[in-house]
């Protein structure tokens, strides 16, 4: 094994070259290459299968349906939500020129706590945006009853859970709408991308006239729209790659396994494990270090590895909270969100990815135990 090759946190999934480029042909005599064409149709239709869904809407990017979803819904005031997620879950409720209130999250997932949501409501919060973090599941049957009480939105930022289901039901089932991200760093992607998941046939209406500048007919617009359509050229890709995910995700699986079965014997190492009725995506492998106990801090493990040539990325690192457009915030203190700021120290998330080799494994495993 060579100890020089690069290992990436990440690399993307990739359809064959071969296979696409009839498609591009087809996209080129058909001169339709944006505005709900014939791949656009196709991959919504596909998805919504593979998925198990009935109403979804596809994006540019995984940003845009999170800003779109409060607009789609008019949510006003004050939006609560996780610091312990990529930014674009806050920055949506910015664009919207809406107050993110900051929660802190549950120490075993880094999901959003749901016992804190109701002492951070006040007579302004209107909507929750929890995100299922690496994957796992939120708390959604509590997070639910909290919104039932009192009378507010919630919309998941899904971007890491593709294809994730608990007792056999899609997790995008959940809350009032869901995001996905397709970015090539994702479990599936279409180079950019993203969607959008609604449950009714009135409401996807709506978001389709929002992606497409509020237009609803030739000359009827409806609502201060935005451009976020996917074209053919990525949902031809999609298609692709949606036929070689579940293969993807297997390997995924096996690369999970084999990190878990030879770091559970290395002191103060602690990573997530499959939960029970939970169908998972193994979208990343984070590992959480408790210096005291493993002898190296994160960031030294970090560096360390950097020196063999391995490249994990401290991810969630740093907090959303404490960037200059949110650290001012009230609900940004630090001393509200100590769980938040314990994972962000000591996150570190490994390589992960459909084609990591078994070795890349074993020579990321060995630097760790080596300590
Ligand atoms: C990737 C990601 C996004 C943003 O998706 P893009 O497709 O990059 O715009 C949003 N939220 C989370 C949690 C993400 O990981």
């Amino acid at each position: 094994m060579s100890e020089n090759k690069k290992i990436t946190v990440t690399s993307p999934l990739l359809p064959d070259l071969e296979d696409f480029i009839p498609m591009l042909r087809d996209i080129w005599e058909r001169k339709w290459l944006t505005n709900n064409g014939h791949y656009h149709q196709e991959l919504e239709n596909e998805l919504a299968k593979y998925l198990g869904v009935n109403y979804i809407s596809l994006f540019t990017n995984g940003t845009l349906p999170l800003i779109t979803a409060l607009q789609a819904m008019r949510i006003t005031g004050e939006v609560i939500t996780t610091p312990y997620s990529f930014v674009a879950t806050t920055h949506s409720i910015w664009w919207n020129g809406l107050k993110p209130v900051f929660v802190d999250v549950d120490e075993k997932t880094g999901n959003i706590d749901p016992e804190k949501i109701e002492a951070a409501i006040t007579p302004r919060t209107t909507a929750i945006m929890p995100v299922h973090v690496y994957g796992t599941p939120c708390n959604t049957k509590r997070i639910q009853e909290i919104a039932d009480i009192y009378g507010l939105k919630v919309i998941y930022d899904a971007a890491h859970a593709f294809g994730v289901k608990v007792n056999g039901e899609s997790i995008l089932k959940q809350g009032d709408m869901s995001t996905l991200s397709f970015h090539a760093t994702k479990v599936y992607n279409t180079v950019e991308g993203g969607a959008l998941i609604c449950h009714d046939e009135a409401t996807k209406k709506r978001i389709d006239y929002l992606k497409n500048f509020g237009f609803a007919g030739e000359t009827t617009v409806v609502a201060p729209g935005i451009n976020s359509k996917m074209d053919e050229i990525r949902a031809a890709y999609g298609l692709l790659n949606l036929k070689q995910v579940d293969g993807a995700i297997a390997k995924r699986k096996a690369a999970a396994e084999k990190y878990r079965e030879a770091l559970k014997d290395v002191p103060g190492i602690r990573f997530l494990n499959d939960i029970e009725g939970v169908h998972h995506n193994y979208a990343y492998f984070p590992i959480f270090i408790d210096e005291k106990k493993y002898g190296l801090s994160r960031d030294a493990l970090y560096e360390k590895l950097k020196e063999y040539n391995i490249f994990g990325r401290r991810y969630f690192y740093p907090l959303i909270s404490t960037f200059s457009a949110y650290k001012g915030l009230e609900s940004a203190r630090p001393e509200n969100l100590p769980i938040a700021h314990k994972l962000a120290d000591q996150v570190l998330c490994l390589p992960m990815f459909a084609g990591l080799q078994g070795e890349d494994v074993e020579r990321t495993i060995n630097v760790i135990a080596a300590r």
